[in-house]
């Protein structure tokens, strides 16, 4: 078990508040799709699965996080597959410390 589970349902980026979107209706959504998360920059919103397992939601925060990331800071630059290699190492890091990343509310994100 993580030493600090971080509740989200909202961040920052670039000066844009992005909704951490989670719950039932958007767990069918995104595995409908066979996605584990989303991030739609239009709307300001990241979609994540929170049936996923905590450490499994907490990489795909992170990854959605860095989707964000590349499309405010970095003109969208990044090809997906760094995203990956980048966001999956950030989350080992910061797992090592105990730091991981929860829904709002304890909704679900099993704690296996
Ligand atoms: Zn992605």
């Amino acid at each position: 078990m993580a030493k600090y589970d971080i509740p989200v349902s909202q961040i920052n980026i670039a000066g844009h508040t992005k909704a951490i979107r989670t719950g039932k209706a958007i767990e069918d959504r995104l595995q409908e799709a066979e996605y584990y998360g989303r991030c739609y920059h239009a709307k300001d919103e990241l979609l994540v699965d929170s049936s996923l397992n905590k450490s499994h939601f907490s990489n795909t925060f992170i990854h959605e996080v860095m989707e964000a990331v590349n499309v405010e800071y970095c003109a969208s630059k990044i090809k997906h597959r760094e995203i990956t290699c980048l966001s999956n190492g950030l989350h080992q890091a910061l797992k090592s410390l105990g730091i991981q990343f929860i829904p709002r509310g304890g909704k679900r994100a099993s704690s296996k």
